[in-house]
């Protein structure tokens, strides 16, 4: 199935977009439409657990030119992970199809009720399977950015990645970027509060960033309260233009490119018949 109507001006790719969620499930077809009018040709799905694991898949195989998807334990979800998660999570990755293109949503979140050395734990875990299967990880970090940049170098992860909806300083990104990850921008840019994020956006290296909704979570600013929607995400294409002061078919293009490289597609987006 294609859902795409036109060709868009500038493809874009949601890198984090929870696009199996409620929210979208009663219309997706409608859903992934209203995304695709927008330019958003390509969407990844990251997991939370388990419990959505055949769900990210199958959406995969029914909108294989728009959804690709990755297989994780989130670390707000633990809870549920089971008594064996390691070996669920390898028999997953092993029945993998080809849109699986990561390991994730993984990492470490210091706000939620989880102690902190299960969620290390599992982390290292699944740092271990993505190595083995050739994949990245899409990461996770709420004010664990030192502890993760610690644990990603003891344990010398070569998969690379992204670290999704990045916010924190200059120094920071860049010692991810020297990890081999691409920095996950998202609507916080759209917050005039969000200083420092907006900040050290405008200057890393292009080549570096990503775009990504984490819809339904994280509403652009002027749009708070309601559901977060792939659609909005030229909103933040947008606001990535002003902050780097760069044309935007330069960033446009060079975001489509990193988006696809961080996950091994090819850049091209096939003639539809
Ligand atoms: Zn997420």
């Amino acid at each position: 199935m294609s859902a795409a109507v036109t060709t868009p001006e500038y493809p874009l790719f949601d890198t984090h977009c929870h696009f199996d969620f409620d929210a979208f499930a009663a219309q997706f077809a409608d859903e992934l439409a209203l995304a695709c009018q927008q330019g958003v040709q390509r969407i990844l799905i990251p997991s939370i657990g388990r419990q959505n694991w055949q769900r990210v898949a199958t959406l995969a195989a029914d909108y294989p030119d728009h959804i690709y998807y990755a297989l994780g334990y989130h670390p707000y979800f633990l809870a549920s992970a089971g008594l064996n998660p390691l070996d669920d999570l390898e028999q997953a990755l092993d029945a993998r199809s080809s849109a699986c293109v990561a390991v994730g949503e993984v990492g470490l979140d210091a706000m939620v009720d989880i102690d902190a050395k299960v969620q290390e734990t599992l982390l290292l875990g699944q740092l271990a399977l993505a190595q083995a299967a050739g994949l990245p990880v899409v990461l996770h970090s709420r004010k664990t950015h030192n502890r993760l940049l610690q644990l990603l170098k003891q344990t010398r992860f070569q998969g690379g990645g992204v670290l999704h909806a990045f916010s924190g300083s200059e120094q920071q990104a860049r010692q991810f970027i020297d990890l081999g990850f691409k920095i996950g921008v998202g609507g916080g840019i759209t917050y005039p509060r969000a200083n420092k994020t907006r900040r050290t956006i405008s200057a890393l290296p292009l080549e570096h960033l990503v775009l990504e909704t984490d819809a339904p979570d994280m509403p652009l600013c002027g749009y708070q309260g309601h559901n977060n929607h792939p659609c909005r995400l030229p909103l933040v294409l947008n606001e990535l233009v002003l902050l780097r002061k760069e044309d935007k078919q330069t960033v446009a293009s060079t975001v489509w490119k990193n988006s696809n490289l961080l996950f091994s597609i090819c850049e091209r987006i096939p003639t539809e018949m």
